[in-house]
């Protein structure tokens, strides 16, 4: 039985301030029908964690390195000091803006889990080769890159969000049968990995536009076990909507 993860990808959005008076909002809202949290922009990551009695609070990227000349970044180290145990990795607008690579959603995996944190690594097709219909292609091969040199043990504990690009921050979402259908294909692919078991451990997120409204019919898929969420976690009347949905 996986417990739903429901995840708010704040992006740049939200000041110290904004954040405080939102965890101060919603925190004692969550009920345990999922584990709820959100992700913030680094700066607000400490304010958001003291305030925090129920949401996880995760940043939304990290370094690969442990310290080092790497201008503008953070470490593992950095964040576990303020108590941060959850990294969003490989987010499509990292991919997209960033330069991040397979190859450096990889290492991040690595170095997150190494260090006993929790990975949410992002995978999900662009609008073009959603048409040309190789989303399973692009999918299996963010999944296997990343997962590379991931040992069964730390496999187990990845959670992963389904996000096709084309849906994100654009208002269409993929139908549930669409996104059912992808999630368990990238569980196939976990378990040609290492086996049904772990396959069955990972939580596989879909994200993409969702809105309260659809969260419960979309949790209902066998292959979905939670979101991540960008624009509806922005605003606590429509994350607190996502609690009292589940
Ligand atoms: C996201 O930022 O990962 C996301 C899915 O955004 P939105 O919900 O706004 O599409």
């Amino acid at each position: 039985m996986r417990k739903p993860i429901i995840v708010g990808n704040w992006k740049m959005n939200k000041t110290i301030a904004d954040t405080k008076a939102f965890v101060a909002a919603v925190d004692s809202a969550c009920n345990d029908n999922a584990d709820w949290g959100i992700a913030t922009p680094y700066l607000a990551l400490q304010a958001a964690k003291e305030g925090a009695k129920n949401l996880i609070i995760a940043a939304e990227n990290c370094h690969f390195k442990d310290s080092g000349a790497y201008t503008g970044e953070i470490s593992v180290e950095m964040l576990k000091e303020i108590g941060i145990e959850w990294v969003i990795l490989g987010h499509s607008e990292r991919r997209q803006y960033f330069g991040e690579t397979d190859e450096t959603v990889n290492a991040k995996m690595l170095q997150v889990l190494h260090n006993d944190m929790t990975p949410i690594v992002c995978v999900g097709e662009t609008l073009e080769e959603y048409e040309a219909g190789t989303t399973k292609d692009v999918v299996k091969t963010q999944t296997v890159a990343a997962f590379k040199d991931v040992c069964p043990n730390c496999a187990g504990r990845v959670v992963i969000a389904y996000e096709p690009v084309w849906a994100i921050g654009t208002g269409k979402t993929a139908t549930n049968e669409i996104a059912q259908d992808v999630c368990a294909y990238i569980r196939s692919v976990v378990a040609e990995l290492y086996g049904q078991e772990v396959a069955d451990k990972v939580r596989i997120q879909y994200g993409g536009s969702v809105k309260p409204e659809g969260l419960k019919e979309l949790l209902e898929q066998p292959d979905i076990d939670g979101a991540l969420v960008g624009g509806a976690s922005l605003v606590e009347d429509s994350y607190k909507a996502m609690i009292a949905a589940l």
